[in-house]
């Protein structure tokens, strides 16, 4: 059963890399739809609450559950690696590094895994390819290799990448942070394009003024909890806490 309301569930989230805590009994509900922005400082535990959600980072406790179904289910591991190859299916991501496969094209780092999960006919896979691609605006580009490309079109190709799976959930972990700043718009074109589509994405970011204008809810990380949330008007312009305070004043 789906409820809209709990689309992506975050229990009690705990992670420690060895005597490290890094996240401390985190808890996030995000609405089918919804748009979370997650800020904090560096080392706040961000990516790694990202990375737990497809269990790339495994959690020490809690629960993740997307659509109704947990993701870090306990499954002797023969049932465990299917389900979470399943279960990743739905979750696209994105990086900051793109993560691009350098010696494919643009067209195949877009079709390999649906080609490879789905068994997608090749008139399928290209039909597939060239929607894709035309939705981040790197139609034209479609044959060419990643080093053929600047940093934002790479970053579009790894969207698009990630889009060809039909996920039901965005993952971005600072997409645009390691752009030069002329590329990082063309980038967050496509995060909004897709905002107005209502795909449920979790955006890490430091980009103030692009999580106030995308997103429905911002969540402020700092030391593995979670320390302030609410809508961007909210966590932006009336912070209650001291810490969002002094961190806003730094980075607005
Ligand atoms: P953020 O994304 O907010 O900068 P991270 O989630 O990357 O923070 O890291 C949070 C903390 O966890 C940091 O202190 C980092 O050094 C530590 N950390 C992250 N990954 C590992 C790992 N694989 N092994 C040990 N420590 C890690
Ligand atoms: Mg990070």
């Amino acid at each position: 059963m789906t409820d809209t309301e709990h689309f992506v569930e975050i229990k009690h989230a705990q992670k420690s890399f060895g005597k490290l805590e890094v996240l401390k009994d985190i808890s996030l509900n995000v609405a089918r739809g919804q748009i979370v922005a997650i800020i904090g400082p560096s080392g706040s535990g961000k990516s790694t609450l990202l990375r737990a959600i497809n269990d790339l980072d495994a959690l020490t406790g809690g629960e993740i559950w997307l659509d109704g179904v947990q993701v870090n289910k306990n499954l002797p591991y023969r049932q465990y690696e299917k389900h979470i190859n399943q279960m990743r299916q739905d979750i696209g991501m994105v990086f900051q590094h793109f993560n691009l496969f350098p010696h494919m094209t643009a067209r195949d780092n877009v079709t390999m895994a649906p080609k490879l999960l789905k068994g997608l006919s090749k008139a399928d896979a290209d039909k597939l390819a060239e929607e894709q691609l035309d939705k981040v605006g790197m139609l034209e580009r479609i044959d060419y290799y990643p080093s053929q490309l600047s940093g934002g079109q790479k970053q579009r190709v790894a969207i698009a990448r990630a889009l060809a799976m039909k996920p039901k959930l965005m993952l971005f972990d600072e997409a645009t942070s390691a752009l030069d700043p002329e590329l990082v718009d063309e980038v967050n074109q496509v995060m909004k394009k897709l905002a107005e589509e209502h795909m449920t994405m979790i955006i890490v970011t430091h980009e103030m003024d692009f999580a106030a204008s995308v997103c429905d809810r911002v969540l402020f990380m700092d030391k593995g909890v979670v320390v302030e949330e609410g809508p961007p008007s909210v966590v932006f312009k009336n912070p209650t806490k001291e810490r969002t305070r002094e961190f806003l004043r730094k980075h607005l």
